[in-house]
């Protein structure tokens, strides 16, 4: 059973609209609209809505070419974007274990098939891909939604090799064994499909950003977490 029915967050009016922070924690009047090529897509599981420490919105707001759903489940990629897409033109970024030895020719992102094994002529494979869809959630519910969304079988498949942990740190778990957060992921991916590093400067600065203005929140008891 799928759902097509647009999920809407829940929200409160002090919520920012774009970000879906309380006012303390949003940084959208600080941060550089970036033009991206290559599509993004982030679904969100229903359940997680992180809005204090998530990062999906704010990635999505970044850019001029990236769209931000809620909900479990969409019978096609075209669904869930809104407008006609290709699966096979599309990479899902891998939610498995891909040992670091898996990566051909030192490369920090590249193309595996089903079974973790990468593809042949990767530099063909990465530059056919024109969007890339992110699950965003706990690793139980990134799962949940490979399972619920049999379409992203036929996309590609994408694996990160960073080379800092993320700037979380222990503040939160990530879905993916690279344990990037969703917009630290967005930027490294468009930055190395673009050969752009905007993309990674930009989006990890306003992370960096967030992430300081939650601590200082924290700090002074107007955030609970
Ligand atoms: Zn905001």
């Amino acid at each position: 059973m799928t759902d097509d029915t647009p999920t809407t967050t829940t929200q409160t009016p002090d919520e920012c609209p774009h970000c879906g922070k309380q006012p303390i924690l949003c940084i959208c009047e600080e941060i550089v609209a970036l033009d991206n090529r290559v599509s993004l897509l982030i679904l969100q599981h229903p359940q997680e809505q992180d809005k204090t420490l998530g990062s999906a919105r704010l990635a999505v707001h970044m850019l001029s070419n990236a769209i931000f759903k809620v909900g479990l489940s969409w019978s096609s990629l075209a669904k869930a974007l809104g407008r006609p897409a290709d699966p096979k033109n599309w990479a899902i970024l891998h939610l498995g274990s891909i040992q670091a030895s898996d990566f051909p020719d030192g490369r920090d992102i590249a193309v595996f098939d089903a079974k973790g094994v990468a593809v042949a002529d990767q530099t063909t494979a990465l530059n056919h891909i024109e969007g890339v869809v992110i699950f965003d959630g706990t690793w139980s519910q990134a799962k949940t939604l490979w399972w619920r969304n049999a379409w992203v079988l036929k996309a590609r498949r994408i694996a990160l090799r960073p080379s800092t942990p993320s700037r979380y740190g222990n503040l939160r778990k990530e879905p993916r064994k690279e344990g990037l957060s969703s917009i630290e992921a967005a930027g490294m991916v468009l930055s190395r499909l673009e050969t752009d590093p905007r993309y990674e400067e930009a989006l990890g600065e306003a992370f960096a950003v967030m992430l300081s203005r939650f601590k200082a929140a924290k700090k002074a008891g107007l955030v609970s977490k």
